[in-house]
């Protein structure tokens, strides 16, 4: 989430802007405006209330790869699988196979 929102800067639709992949901390920076996330297609700062998304020019926040993957297994797959779907596809470059591997493995490590 938020799903399917155009980037203030480049306007690309985005089909998912994965807040939720954020670490605690960043997401609760994210939310009072002292960080912002970054968009998959153009890297601009972009700020977000909770609903909509803004331009900002705060830090910019990378998104928690175990994040990620903990994400995707909560919807029964794997984050390398995620990264080849539509919504998944914009973040397929943020991180190396190997990377996405290593996470998934941890994530199917957790307990549920
Ligand atoms: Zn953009």
């Amino acid at each position: 989430m938020p799903p399917e929102m155009k980037c203030p800067f480049c306007a690309s639709l985005v089909p998912d802007w994965h807040f939720e992949w954020h670490s605690r901390e960043d997401q609760q920076a994210i939310i009072t405006g002292e960080k912002a996330m970054q968009c998959p297609l153009c890297s601009a700062g972009v700020a977000f209330d909770g609903f909509t998304v803004t331009k900002s020019e705060e830090v910019v926040a990378q998104r928690n790869i175990r994040q990620a993957a903990r994400w995707a297994r909560l919807q029964n797959k794997s984050l390398s699988d995620y990264l080849q779907t539509r919504e998944g596809q914009p973040y397929s470059e943020f991180w190396s196979e190997a990377e996405v591997r290593s996470a998934d493995n941890l994530a199917a490590a957790e307990p549920e």
